[in-house]
């Protein structure tokens, strides 16, 4: 059944089409306004997909001119438009109806662009790009979309299996009936993936233990309703309020963390076969304890979470480094900055690049003053605190730039400095690095 609100539903903006496409065929333009589809508007991306997969369809297009076209068009069921548009959500973003003391949202200074303050909490950006969900701001016709339109897998934030811890955690009366909601999930075939985010003294210890064990509940036969879990530690900022009851993880705790985990994934492991629960880096990082293999993580079914990502991207890096030319012909000097809490473990490819003849390569670590944080993971550093470590420091012919930094897609860190900004205080060129490849290509100076 479709909940429809027709007039909550803009057009989809194109911001992109495929060289070769259907789209291109057609002679969409960047700008042009998708209204509807055999009639009916798109609510979001995963309406569009749905709509599109027939094989005659009529597309209602508005121009930048304001010229309506009807366009009709017979193609293979599966075949796409390759079109791109500017955002996923054409009727709005479904926001949060809780008030987790720990959010990072909240955590933020006043007076900046609106837009860091939206909390996000809707189970479609969760399908299409996994970002978690928490299930307490579902409407019965939202239940009916994740069965109708098979949305699997979701990415849940968990926290507590307890219904009064939960409730308490997220304070929200309504956050009582999770188990119920996986009992839902394992009747209609749908399949999480799952994070706790443990806040010392409020759901560590026991209450950890219990939710990690009732997760595992779902995970077995042969429809496992939670395929993993991520365990995460809370992260503070200086900007909360000084009586809201939280403790920030220090190296004691995290080591408590590991070594209550880690014996329930061995158990785990003997039954199914799989760890089912993994840590994220940053307990290890915490702990000062060497991260696990990169094959313990599996299939790295939480890589985006922070559970793996090091191991991982060590490997790539390795990779990357392993036919590195003995030197190069021009003198050259880069500088590549990351969180001061990863610093240590990127010491090994920093080596590596360095021996290279008539290279140098320097890496800054740095804390982050701006959310009063000594050990911080890169995507966290604002604009603010790279100014602040990086001032006066030499940076060479060119700044490495880890793209997580940044918003995505847009050219402003998470204090709302802009690239430009940076870039003109800091006085030298910043490349955006991606990936393990493209930091050694940049740095080299090959790409
Ligand atoms: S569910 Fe997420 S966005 Fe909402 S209050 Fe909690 S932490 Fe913040």
């Amino acid at each position: 059944m479709r909940e429809i609100n027709e007039n909550k539903i803009k057009p989809a903006i194109v911001s992109s089409i495929e060289t070769g496409s259907i789209g291109e065929e057609l002679g969409f333009e960047i700008g042009d306004q998708l209204i509807s589809i055999n009639g009916i508007k798109p609510r979001d991306l995963i309406d569009y997909k749905f709509l599109i997969a027939e094989e005659i369809i009529e597309l209602n297009v508005l121009d930048e001119k304001g010229k309506t076209h009807i366009i009709q068009i017979e193609k293979d069921q599966d075949d796409e438009l390759g079109l791109a548009f500017s955002e996923a959500l054409f009727d709005g973003l479904k926001q949060c109806n809780n008030r987790c003391p720990f959010c990072f949202i909240d955590q933020q200074p006043s007076g900046k662009r609106k837009s860091l303050y939206l909390k996000d909490d809707d189970y479609r950006l969760s399908f299409l790009y996994g970002s978690y969900l928490t299930l307490t701001n579902l409407s019965k016709n939202d239940w009916l979309r994740i069965e109708e339109q098979r949305l699997t897998p979701l990415f849940v934030s968990v926290h507590a299996t307890d219904p009064s811890l939960r409730s308490k955690l997220l304070r929200n009366p309504n956050a009582i009936n999770l188990l119920e909601q996986l009992a839902w999930f394992s009747k209609k075939r749908i399949q999480i993936h799952a994070q706790v985010v443990v806040c010392p003294k409020l759901n560590d210890g026991k209450a950890l233990e219990k939710t990690i064990n009732d997760l595992f509940s779902f995970a077995q036969g042969d429809y496992p309703v939670v395929l993993s879990v991520a365990v995460v530690p809370v992260g503070l900022t200086r900007f909360r309020p000084s009586d809201d009851g939280l403790i920030p993880v220090d190296a004691e705790c995290a080591t408590n963390i590991i070594n209550q985990v880690e014996p329930m994934q061995k158990n785990f492991y003997k039954s199914t076969g799989s760890r089912f629960a993994w840590l994220s880096d940053e307990w290890y990082l915490i702990a000062k304890k060497p991260l696990p293999t990169l094959n313990s993580y599996e299939d790295l079914p939480q890589k985006e979470n922070g559970v793996g990502s090091i191991r991982s991207f060590l490997k790539s890096m390795e990779e990357a480094t392993t036919d590195l030319p003995k030197k190069i012909y021009q003198k050259r000097t880069c500088s590549w900055v990351v969180g001061k809490l990863v610093e240590n473990e990127l010491l090994k490819p920093y080596k590596r690049l360095n021996k290279i003849n008539n290279f140098t390569l320097h890496l800054y670590g740095l804390p982050s003053p701006y959310w009063g944080q000594e050990q911080i993971v890169t995507g966290l550093l604002t604009g603010q605190d790279l100014i602040k470590g990086l001032k006066g420091k030499d940076l060479g012919d060119e700044l490495l730039l880890p793209s997580v930094m940044l918003r995505q897609g847009e050219k402003i860190f998470l204090d709302d400095m802009t690239l430009q900004e940076l870039c003109y205080s800091l006085n030298v060129p910043i490349r955006i690095v991606h990936d393990a490849q493209d930091i050694v290509n940049k740095a080299l100076g090959k790409a």
